[in-house]
């Protein structure tokens, strides 16, 4: 499938990624996600049934698996 950002010549590939989102102000991250990812510019599809998913688990959090460190991007003041 083609790229669908104008002007980049990618094709999506099939890959897991790791979805970020934010949530009630806290941000959770979902690995293994299985998603559509633009091999030149990186651009990700979610598939409706990926993005249902992802709803339906933010609705009843489990447990994480996994604590991760979280950083602010520093920008120069
Ligand atoms: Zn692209």
């Amino acid at each position: 499938m083609e790229c669908s950002i104008k002007g980049c010549p990618g094709k999506y590939e099939e890959r897991k990624i790791a979805h970020t989102i934010r949530f009630q102000g806290r941000v959770s991250i979902i690995d293994h996600v299985p998603a559509k990812v633009c091999s030149v510019c990186g651009d990700v599809l979610l598939g409706l049934e990926t993005v249902e998913k992802i709803e339906a688990m933010l609705q009843k959090p489990a447990m994480p698996v996994k604590e991760v460190p979280l950083f602010e991007y520093a920008g120069s003041a």
